[in-house]
């Protein structure tokens, strides 16, 4: 019979893999698979729609029915350059009761958990599936979540709960804002800046699309907040710019301006809504520009959408977590995460996995032993609720 390994060499083997997110994924789904088959485990690929260095993979354990519990995590990882590591990041080294490399915390602990679980689960008699789905590019906006989500209900029966194991110290997170980003381009017209009245300054109406943010920012912190978004931190819609370049010299009405502009969405507020106002802005100061300039215009290119985490009432998978982890706070977190894809798709959805927010992406990222040990907990108790 094939070994049935720890998730402590489970760990070892997914943090050897550079997966960073700009980098291929591959070596590390080939071997998960490989391992999860070497156990007689069907499990499949979901290939990324067009880069062929990366893919997901999706597998299931337990009797073949609906109604599995869904373990989804994110393989990839935030680069290390020019980040002050006292190890080798892509080595698991122990030391003090912490596990350090990149990934160990965001999020590859969990995801050694969860192969280890469905291993575990699939020499258990489980009565309730149990399902993994493994995603690539959730540090780039989330984008490998939903397409996968298809995959998996394409290979086997529907799940009906997700847990996210994004770091949360084992508790239950039950909501987090959506994002939404989009590249801004404003396209003027150059002239030379003392006849600035005949071109259009892209820089200059740039800046009318920033000062609405600031508005919108104003206009939201001073509205009085819904019951969801009241549980967060600010408790408002946030629209920010963090990025601009434009213009080439002090005298010539600036030709282009590209800046990024973010939304970070309350669950109770809509994502539609706030793109239509967005749009709305945008057409108002685009008509302006071509009340001067015909040709000059604004285009917006959207860069990424992660949806929100909507607390659910009498969540199944939040139920679940509570039950298993005996946490009853109630906790929403600022991060986005592939949640709100899952639940956007139907499934009742929570996050909680091992390790603290504060260490993702950090040099010398680190997860505690005690919280993989309390991890590993979990998944027992998770394969018993399941048999
Ligand atoms: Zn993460």
């Amino acid at each position: 019979m094939a070994e049935r390994l720890s998730p402590r060499a489970i760990l070892d083997k997914l943090v050897s893999f550079p997966t960073v997110s700009s980098d291929t994924n591959l070596p590390l789904i080939e071997w998960v698979q490989d391992y999860l088959t070497s156990h007689g485990i069907e499990s499949h690929q979901h290939p990324h729609e067009t880069d062929p260095a990366k893919a997901g993979l999706v597998a299931h354990v337990g009797p073949d029915i609906e109604g599995a519990i869904v373990l989804s995590g994110h393989t990839d990882v935030v680069p290390v350059e020019g980040q002050p590591w006292s190890t080798d990041p892509f080595e698991v080294v122990e030391k003090d009761g912490k596990l350090f490399g990149r990934g160990t915390c965001d999020m590859k602990g969990f995801d050694a958990l969860a192969v280890w679980a469905i291993v575990e689960g699939h020499y258990s008699d489980l009565k309730r599936p149990l399902q993994l789905a493994l995603s690539y590019d959730e540090e780039i906006g989330c984008t490998g979540a939903a397409p996968l989500i298809e995959t998996m209900n394409k290979h086997f029966p529907r799940g009906s709960s997700t847990i996210v194991g994004e770091p949360s110290m084992m508790g239950a997170v039950t909501g987090h804002k959506g994002g939404q980003g989009f590249n801004v381009h404003v396209r003027g017209f150059e002239v030379h800046s003392s006849l600035m009245h005949t071109g259009v300054n892209a820089i200059m109406y740039g800046a009318k699309l920033i000062e609405w943010a600031n508005e919108m920012n104003a206009e939201n912190r001073a509205k009085e907040a819904g019951p969801v978004a009241a549980t967060f931190e600010p408790s408002w819609t946030t629209v920010h710019v963090g990025m601009i370049e434009g213009g080439t010299a002090h005298n010539i009405t600036a030709l282009d301006c590209h800046f990024g502009l973010d939304f970070r969405i309350v669950p109770d507020e809509s994502r539609d809504d706030w793109i239509a106002r967005f749009k709305a802005k945008v057409a108002e100061v685009e008509a302006e520009m071509q009340a001067v300039v015909p040709e000059s215009h604004i285009a917006l290119q959207e860069k990424f959408y992660v949806p929100g985490l909507m607390p659910e009432e009498a969540g199944e998978a939040e139920a679940l977590v509570r039950q298993l982890t005996g946490d009853n706070a109630s906790r929403v977190v600022s991060y986005g995460t592939e949640g709100g894809h899952f639940q956007d798709a139907g499934y009742s959805t929570v996050i909680c996995g091992p390790g603290d927010i504060a260490q993702a992406h950090q040099p010398d990222e680190f997860l505690s032993v005690a919280q993989f040990e309390a991890g590993k907990g979990f998944m027992q108790k998770l394969i018993v609720a399941c048999s």
